[in-house]
């Protein structure tokens, strides 16, 4: 009998494409990436689900308004070079944001598709499209503007200040990328590990922006080697902006944080990753290994230092003192780990780390918590259980429960205003500071955020200053929507 059912699937029919990736059990053994990406076949159909919504509501939740629905349709008809090419009118690092960004909760959340089934997996398509670019060696740098005259510099290497650089070089002006590290990339390279996101695929997408003339100079402090001021009055500077991070780590205050094997996160995935810790004997970096590690926290950074363990050959144990329900990381970020056989132990906090008599760690006293009321962060505080106390044998532990802004800039700028967190205040919608000529964004603004969100401070401040550069009245505000 002849089938009378059609057989070329309707859009909303066709499922979700899965992510090809490396089985646990061997990536927990190497650095290598974990998913492999879209074949063009599996990308084309994926963007076959795609509905081309007339108000793409996805755009709305995309901080650098990216046209989805049209890199999407390219895709759709095997016009990868055009995909690419829409993708890059809003986004300077495609590659990286189609791997960390949070999909999940910003873009994917709004898909029209996600009522009835799962959303269309825009940041699969958005890495396939400039992973297609990138090994095909057909990268197109975008047209640069006649030279204005005006120089800019851009302090720290990271998501927000090369966005700057990338915006502002191709508007014609003279960019300077000030990195206090020995790379460029800010924590794309220093924190988030190979198998994430591999270091090469940032260079290759800063390659692109020195390649367009932006000048980086790696090893300078600001603050110390330069400081605003001198960067202004002596070095000809017009504009600067401060694109520094918060990269300083925070501890708990309990006893026993300054044996020697207790890192931060920040110093332990730094060591791995752009010290090249993981690539031991090529590398022979310091970083204690240990044979069964305690990471302290419940977020992505957590996440990834639990993984580095893992993969540096230890048995790696995450305690978190609320329930899995609470923890800040991004669930494909809890699953690889599960997956990857981390242990975990909820409702566990830290109360001492203990050690032996030439100072090494040897074990982490703990106590178990039970959540009452929801806090100020809305989510239900961890509460300990009287006479819960026990002890976790561990020779390595890595606090990973936040950072907070480093001063040494900061506080040697006289006349920028900080707030009582000691972030840099600065304005909404111009990102400009209390100096005039000086911008903020990222995470120096806003605390420890995300990627996106960076790239979104930096192309918002971009605009300001080459309006501010080129002596433009800043476009009067819009009215605010009921
Ligand atoms: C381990 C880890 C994992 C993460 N995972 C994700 C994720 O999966 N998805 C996501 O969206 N976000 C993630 N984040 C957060 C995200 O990386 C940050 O929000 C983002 O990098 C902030 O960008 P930025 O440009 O403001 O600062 P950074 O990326 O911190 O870059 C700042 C740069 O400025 C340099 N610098 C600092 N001070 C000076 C100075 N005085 N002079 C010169 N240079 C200076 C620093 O060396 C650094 O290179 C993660 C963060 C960490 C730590």
């Amino acid at each position: 009998m002849t089938d009378t059912n059609n057989t070329t699937p309707k859009k909303e029919k066709v499922p979700r494409q899965p992510m090809p990736e490396q089985p646990a059990g061997e990536r927990q053994k190497n650095f290598d990436e974990v998913p492999y990406g879209y074949t063009p076949e599996t990308a084309m159909l994926e963007a076959s689900r795609c509905i081309q919504c007339k108000k793409p509501r996805c755009v709305a939740g995309c901080p650098v308004g990216i046209d989805i629905p049209g890199f999407i349709k390219a895709i759709e008809v095997g016009d990868f070079p055009e995909s690419i090419r829409i993708l890059k009118d809003s986004n300077a690092l495609p590659a990286v944001c189609g791997r960390v960004c949070p999909q999940e909760d910003q873009c994917e959340i709004l898909c029209v598709l996600s009522v009835k089934q799962d959303p269309v997996a825009i940041g699969r398509l958005e890495r396939f499209a400039a992973d297609w670019e990138r090994e095909h060696g057909e990268v197109k740098l975008p047209e640069v503007a006649p030279p204005t005259g005006k120089k800019v510099a851009v302090v720290g290497a990271g998501p927000a200040g090369l966005t700057v650089a990338g915006d502002l070089i191709v508007k014609g002006h003279e960019v300077t990328v000030f990195e206090a590290l020995h790379k460029p990339g800010g924590v794309l390279v220093y924190g988030i590990p190979e198998f994430r996101l591999p270091n090469e695929i940032v260079e290759f997408e800063i390659k692109n922006l020195e390649n367009l003339g932006v000048k980086v100079i790696n090893n300078i402090v600001v603050g110390k080697t330069f400081t605003i001021p001198e960067l202004m009055e002596e070095e000809g500077f017009d504009a600067v902006f401060l694109g520094v991070g918060a990269g300083l780590p925070m501890f708990m205050g309990i006893p026993g944080e300054n044996l020697n094997g207790v890192y931060s996160a920040n110093e332990y995935l730094t060591r791995s990753n752009l010290m090249g810790g993981y690539d031991f004997p090529r590398y022979d970096t310091p970083l204690k290994r240990g044979k069964k590690v305690a990471i302290i926290g419940g977020g992505n950074v957590a996440m990834d230092s639990a993984r580095t363990a893992k993969r540096l050959g230890a048995e790696s144990i995450v305690v978190y003192r609320r329930s899995k329900k609470e923890m800040p990381a991004r669930i494909e970020e809890i699953h690889h780990a599960e997956e990857e056989g981390i242990d975990f132990h909820f409702l566990t906090a830290p109360v001492r780390i203990l050690g032996n008599e030439d100072g090494a760690v040897i074990g982490m006293e703990c106590l178990t918590m039970e959540l009452g009321e929801p806090d100020d962060s809305g989510r239900r505080r961890p509460v300990p259980i009287k006479g819960s106390e026990y002890i976790l044998d561990v020779d390595v532990v890595i606090v990973s429960v936040g950072t907070g802004s480093n001063p040494l800039l900061t506080k040697s700028t006289p006349g920028l205003e900080l707030n009582k967190w000691d972030y840099i205040v600065a304005d909404q919608k111009t990102g400009v500071t209390s100096i005039p000529g000086v911008y903020a964004g990222g995470d120096i603004v806003r605390g420890a955020a995300t990627v996106i969100l960076a790239m979104g401070d930096g192309r918002m401040a971009s605009g300001a200053m080459h309006r501010y550069l080129m002596g433009e009245p800043e476009p009067a505000d819009a009215p605010e929507e009921s």
